[in-house]
């Protein structure tokens, strides 16, 4: 690659994001990570009654909490100006026309073409139109739709994803650009920022493959050059349900709110159906090395909650600490003990919020279930003097072992039931430095139970 790439995702702030569109985001934004170059987020807000500038507020939030930071944010609502310039110029051109037909009247014709066994495609029938017929029209009150000619020849491009790409523009009605209203359907503006900003690399999902034959003729007419394609396989839920902006499902919010990893849903998003096995990564950089735009598979891909949760527990597995420490600091887990503490209990959380749980059995009140009396007050006794560190539990166990002859779960079962007050978690090891000796000991004292 030459210069350094720039590339766009443009949702339309018409409800939130879902884990398909992340997807997009994620590709996006792991492309140009990979190659130093330049995220744009483009909000697709001509669709006035449907977009909402909250949503776009949590898009922005969304995609920050999943570690997408574009370079600059665009809203194509404050560059009317600059479509309405490129619409002047395709009328120059003689590729946008005029057409007054209503949407019962296309109906009525494309039923009619189907009856006939012909495809459904605009007849141009506007085309044919006189000066005179066209005033007639206006005088009564109709106003005109404008509709892009395309030219009939097939779009060739070789997709980053797809490979060797073809779409026979004969058997596309020429699509309507702006509505009569004087608002713009997405394909124009679309097409004029992606000229205006640079872009050099449109990747976005394959329910687009059919807009590009139409863009690729917009991008040569107005530019005369073309960026690059790839369209990504979509994902679907579990039960191979499409996703939807509407229902919320999926939606990134809800997957924040019910405590998983962000790198989880990172990974996820962009592994699943791909040609890399779905595993946990330690960061972007390293999720960014495993994305190949052409591995991805070409039917659609399940994402399956269930894989995630458990994704997400082992993302936490393997968190270092600096990569969980201000997120632990807002749970309350911070200071000089704080990063022992995260690397004993790592293991036994399947989400961050769970550390509060291993946090009170370390200096709250625990509860010591206490199974031989006798055993407890010898193991209290000795207890090792002096700073406790990770060798202390094994040469506290050594010793008991030598005195009592006791080994395997009979040592080691009533001291963790008795310091824990469960018989499962971390490693006591880890702990014990933590728990300290005044609450060890009080714990091995506690009266039964
Ligand atoms: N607003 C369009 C969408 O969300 C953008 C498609 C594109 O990336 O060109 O589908």
């Amino acid at each position: 690659m030459n210069s350094p790439p720039i590339v766009r995702f443009a949702p339309s702030p018409s409800g939130r994001i879902h884990i398909g569109n992340a997807r997009t985001a994620l590709l996006n934004w792991l492309f140009t990570r990979r190659n130093r170059g330049k995220f744009i987020l483009r909000f697709d807000d001509t669709d006035f009654e449907r977009s909402r500038a909250e949503y776009a507020e949590s898009i922005e939030q969304d995609l920050a909490w999943l570690g997408v930071k574009p370079d600059c944010v665009r809203r194509q609502s404050h560059r009317m100006a600059f479509y309405d310039a490129a619409g002047e110029k395709l009328k120059s051109l003689g590729r946008l026309y005029p057409a007054y037909e209503t949407p019962e009247e296309l109906d009525r014709r494309r039923k009619r073409q189907q009856g006939l066994g012909r495809p459904p495609v605009y007849d141009r029938a506007a085309l044919r139109l006189t000066e005179a017929d066209r005033a007639a029209l206006e005088a009564a009150g109709r106003k005109p739709h404008w509709r892009f000619r395309l030219d009939p020849g097939t779009v060739r491009w070789t997709d980053i994803v797809r490979g060797e790409s073809q779409i026979d523009c004969g058997s596309l009605s020429d699509p309507v650009l702006r509505r009569e209203d004087g608002t713009y359907l997405y394909t124009l503006p679309s097409v004029v920022d992606d000229i205006e900003f640079g872009v050099t690399h449109v990747i976005r999902g394959e329910d687009h493959v059919t807009n590009t034959a139409v863009q690729i003729q917009l991008f040569e007419a107005l530019a005369g050059s073309v960026p690059e394609f790839g369209h990504h396989n979509l994902l679907t839920d579990a039960s191979g349900e499409g996703l939807s902006k509407r229902t919320g499902a999926l939606s990134i919010a809800s997957l924040r709110e019910k405590g998983v990893e962000p790198l989880a849903v990172a990974a996820l998003a962009v592994l699943v159906g791909s040609a890399e096995a779905v595993r946990p990564v330690a960061s972007l950089d390293e999720l960014a090395g495993l994305v190949d735009l052409a591995g991805l598979s070409r039917g659609a891909a399940r994402f399956d909650e269930a894989e995630l949760d458990a994704l997400s527990a082992r993302t936490l597995h393997a968190a270092p600490y600096a990569a969980v420490a201000d997120r632990l600091a807002a749970l309350g887990v911070a200071g000089p003990r704080a990063e022992a503490f995260w690397l004993a209990v790592r293991g036994n959380v399947a989400q961050l919020a769970d550390v509060s749980e291993w946090r009170a059995v370390v200096e709250g009140d625990v509860a010591p279930v206490v199974l031989d009396r006798a055993y407890l007050d010898l193991a209290a006794k000795r207890l090792p003097e002096g700073d406790w560190d990770a060798s202390t539990w094994g040469e506290w166990t050594k010793a008991l072992r030598a005195e009592t002859g006791r080994k395997g779960r009979d040592l080691y079962h009533p001291l963790r039931l008795a310091l824990m007050g469960r018989e499962s978690g971390p490693e006591l090891a880890a702990l014990l430095p933590l728990i300290g000796r005044a609450r060890a000991m009080a714990r091995l004292s506690a009266p039964s139970s």
